[in-house]
């Protein structure tokens, strides 16, 4: 470092080496018209003159690869569920479909049962999957639990398999049959 470059970091605010988000100094790049530049690199790798204050303040906290990858990552996630194809998405499409599509093949067991979708789920198939979660298997399907021909809503529904849904319908109904003798 020759005598200038020395006065010169003695008269800035030294940035050398820290990082901003995803960008971290490397080395001073500039000062030209009071505006103080600062050589970056990305955590993707790329390098990047930034200006002073906007590395300091926050403003820029990348190459560019953040914003663009947080919306590429939200449009993916929403454009497959809204395509259908996560079971978990056509999971929810049938259920309403049981319930509110008279043409439906199981109709008659579920819509005109009086079955119904509770608000919460019925218009948004977020609130669905953050209620219900992931389903664990190809072998699992909703299961309105423990009554076997509840609604559907939060806490009364869970993935099971068919063989856990037999065993649980049975379950309830020799309950129900139980009480009534009891
Ligand atoms: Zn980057």
């Amino acid at each position: 470092m020759d005598r200038c470059e020395n006065w010169i970091m003695s008269k800035i605010r030294d940035l050398t080496g820290q990082k901003f988000t995803r960008l971290t100094a490397i080395k001073l790049h500039s000062i030209q018209h009071r505006q103080t530049k600062w050589l970056c690199r990305c955590d993707c790798g790329t390098i990047k003159v930034v200006r002073q204050v906007h590395l300091v303040a926050g403003k820029t906290q990348s190459c560019g690869c953040l914003i663009s990858e947080i919306v590429s990552s939200r449009n993916r996630a929403s454009a497959t569920h809204r395509a259908g194809k996560t079971p978990e998405y056509r999971a929810w499409s049938n259920m309403k479909d049981r319930c509110y599509r008279e043409a439906h093949p199981q109709f008659n067991y579920y819509g005109k049962a009086g079955i119904k979708v509770c608000d919460r789920w019925m218009h948004s198939f977020e609130t669905f999957y953050a209620d219900m979660g992931k389903r664990p298997s190809s072998k699992h399907s909703i299961d309105r639990w423990p009554d076997p021909y509840g609604n559907y809503e939060p806490q009364k529904c869970r993935w099971a398999t068919w063989k856990e849904q037999r065993a649980n319908r049975r379950t309830w109904c020799q309950q129900q049959i139980d009480g009534r003798v009891g």
